[in-house]
């Protein structure tokens, strides 16, 4: 066994590699960029070397750089974690020739399964069911359209270096195909530095699942079972799954033997996932396989009890696989969500910034379930513009499906955020969908359920008396805080667009409290002015809700319902009614930054006219272009920055006559 193993990655990855090193007392490295000097991965690891600037392309991918830092350090082992160097063949390679060990699988075998269009051959080879489609590189447009002719509309153009979701276009007609063919091949020329391009068969609304994968140096393989990963966005995953609603034992066996043959064949030694897309008919077909550790492995971990870091460094020191596929089950269900730095009622726009409040749910057996949240950050960090703009992974289980949905439910109540936007609201809103708990899953989900994006779910009845109930509870003990034993038991509460009369007694410790002949008991309040989340017992059944004061009342957040609510004497809610409502500010002739950003261009000068849907500015945050474009016909007024320029979220870029 090693006695010392560097970890080529940053952030939560680098944190959770850390955790199975110290148990299994090996020591650990960590390299850092310029951007990660005070990271958590930093603080925990045993040594950690500078290897540069905070852009990937100087840090984190120079192979150099992480070669000298294991010289200088006498690590034995590299541990790639996902992305950066992980699938890199030549860094496999090059680590083996300099005598170090790439904990991670052979070189032959990354190579082989990097590359699309020669996994996806190398699979059809091996017996495992791959999309329809063309196994080979696409020369021009013409050849794309006589192939994605050939194939049958729609069809999907892919880059066969791709990977994290992009190089990916969906074609359902030729005009797609004109269009779409030249864009994938420049972003994958500009992602990838490789630009050759497949076509395959476009499966409607498929599922993805995939099959983890665990081999050794001695030719033994055995699959950990599936996770589901069909709730994504852009065909990035957000919501993961173990098992998969989706699976019967017969289909799970199938995938598992497919995974496993295609291991076999290449010659798997180490941690993989073998992803296919499936029908909702449980037909299913290979897409890739992914040679590393995955973002979601923690699912498989849960249900299997298997640590699979440890596996892959117990493979890569040459240890036999400690179990044969027999051994292996099922126990229970688990959930995982990932909270991404990102404003889900901005159409998701990323949103990069500081953790002034960071607190997740408490992890282990909690009273609600068993929870585990895999971060590398604490409060105060920032969410840098330069890497992944995940904040971390919450992860659940429970004995069933029902239960793991409602573990994280809970736990995302409980988890608090503050300095940048999250999708925190999103993700419970999704665990609170009757379609997401029947387990009837899409990669089109998010589309279906939300066309216009996510706007926050309407509180249903429950939810609106509870934060009445709550408002009343906390307006209460400001009064009593200002005027003791003068509080009032009659109150109108104004929550959204409802005022409920709502009367409420102080009994044992706890309310009692009647909102329009409701009867409720709010039980366990430990809220004290300030805190920005206030728990609870309502009924029986405790409950979270994040609360801010706001204009003479609060705004009470539970789960993806989000309500105003007023705390008013009835004499003053008379004279509430008779107030006119009040208008927001009209920015509807404005140009908004949407978020923190460098204007990459400003298109319009004062004095154009332009129409519905040109394009007005290009604002750049999170190495992502933003085309920002006018949302009426008009003539601009007004400019007010220039490109180059380091905007806030919401400043005024242009504005119309
Ligand atoms: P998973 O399939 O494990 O969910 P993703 O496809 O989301 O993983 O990618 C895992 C991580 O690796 C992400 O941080 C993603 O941005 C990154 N990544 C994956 N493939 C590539 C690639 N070819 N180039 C750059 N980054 C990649
Ligand atoms: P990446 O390397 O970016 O992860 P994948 O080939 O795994 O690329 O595809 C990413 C996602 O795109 C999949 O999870 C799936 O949702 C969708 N997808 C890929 N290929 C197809 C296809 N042929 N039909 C339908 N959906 C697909
Ligand atoms: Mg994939």
């Amino acid at each position: 066994m090693f006695s010392k193993i560097l970890i080529a990655n940053r952030g939560e990855i680098a944190v959770r590699i850390i955790k199975t090193c110290r148990r299994l007392g090996i020591k650990t490295v960590v390299v850092y960029s310029e951007a990660d000097a005070d990271s958590m991965a930093v603080e925990m690891a045993d040594e950690a070397v500078f290897i540069g600037g905070a852009p990937a392309a100087e840090s984190y991918l120079v192979a150099d750089k992480i070669v000298d830092a294991v010289r200088q350090t006498g690590a034995e082992a590299v541990h790639p974690g996902f992305g950066f160097l992980s699938e890199n063949a030549g860094f496999a390679r090059r680590l083996a020739k300099e005598g170090i060990v790439f904990i991670g699988p052979n070189p032959k075998a990354i190579e082989a399964m990097g590359d699309k269009i020669e996994s996806k051959k190398f699979a059809a080879k091996a017996g495992v069911s791959t999309v329809p489609g063309h196994v080979g590189e696409i020369d021009d447009t013409a050849h794309a359209i006589r192939i994605a002719e050939e194939i049958g509309y729609p069809v999907m153009i892919k880059a066969s270096a791709g990977g994290g979701g992009k190089g990916i276009r969906v074609a359902w007609n030729r005009k797609d195909v004109e269009e779409g063919f030249p864009a994938v091949r420049a972003e994958a020329k500009a992602s990838f530095g490789d630009d050759r391009i497949f076509i395959e068969k476009f499966i409607e609304s498929p599922r993805h699942v995939e099959i983890q994968v665990l081999g050794d140096k001695h030719g033994n393989v055995v699959h950990l079972f599936e996770r589901e990963c069909s709730i994504q966005r852009r065909n990035q995953k957000v919501i993961e799954e173990a098992p998969s609603p989706l699976l019967d034992e017969k289909t799970r066996k199938a995938m598992g033997e497919q995974a496993v043959a295609l291991s076999k064949a290449v010659g798997y030694d180490s941690a993989g996932t073998v992803e296919f897309v499936a029908g909702q008919d449980r037909s299913f077909f290979f897409l890739e396989m992914n040679t590393r550790l995955q973002v979601e492995h923690p699912v498989t971990e849960m249900i299997t009890g298997v640590d699979l870091v440890e596996q892959m460094i117990r493979s890569a020191a040459g240890e036999k696989l400690p179990f044969a596929q027999k051994d292996l089950k099922i126990n229970g269900w688990a959930m995982e969500s990932r909270i991404y730095a990102e404003d889900p009622y901005r159409g998701f726009l990323p949103s990069i910034g500081r953790l002034v409040r960071y607190s997740p749910p408490q992890e282990g057996e909690t009273p609600y379930g068993f929870v585990r949240n895999d971060a590398g950050v604490r409060e105060g960090d920032e969410i840098s513009m330069f890497y992944d703009p995940m904040i971390s992974k919450l992860s659940t289980w429970g004995k069933t499906r029902e239960a793991a949905i409602d573990v994280m439910g809970r736990a995302l109540e409980d988890f608090h955020i503050e300095g940048l936007g999250q999708n925190i609201p999103f993700l419970a809103g999704v665990m609170d969908q009757a379609r997401f708990r029947l387990g009837k899953l899409s990669t089109n989900y998010i589309k279906d359920e939300f066309p216009d994006g996510f706007q926050g779910l309407p509180p249903t009845d429950e939810q609106r008396d509870m934060m009445a109930a709550v408002a009343v509870a906390m307006h209460r003990r400001l009064q009593e805080r200002a005027s003791p034993g003068r509080v009032r038991d009659d109150w109108m509460v104004v929550a959204g667009l409802k005022t409920l009369a709502v009367n409420v007694q102080a009994i044992d410790g706890g309310l009692t409290l009647d909102i329009e002949g409701r009867k409720l008991r709010l039980e366990d309040i430990a809220w004290r002015p300030g805190q920005p989340l206030f728990r609870g017992n309502l009924d029986g059944r405790d409950f979270t809700v994040s609360v801010k004061p706001a204009a003479e009342g609060f705004v009470i957040r539970h789960r993806a319902s989000t309500l105003h609510v007023l705390v008013l004497t009835p004499r003053s809610a008379e004279l509430h009614e008779k107030l006119p409502p009040k208008k927001a500010a009209d920015t509807s002739k404005m140009v908004l930054s949407p978020m923190p950003g460098l204007v990459v261009s400003i298109d319009v000068a004062a004095g154009q006219e332009v129409k519905t849907g040109e394009v007005v500015a290009v604002l750049e945050a999170m190495k992502m272009q933003n085309i920002l474009r006018a949302e009426r016909d008009g003539t601009i007024k007004a400019v007010n920055v220039k490109g180059g320029d380091s905007v806030a979220a919401d400043e005024v870029l242009v504005e119309f006559a």
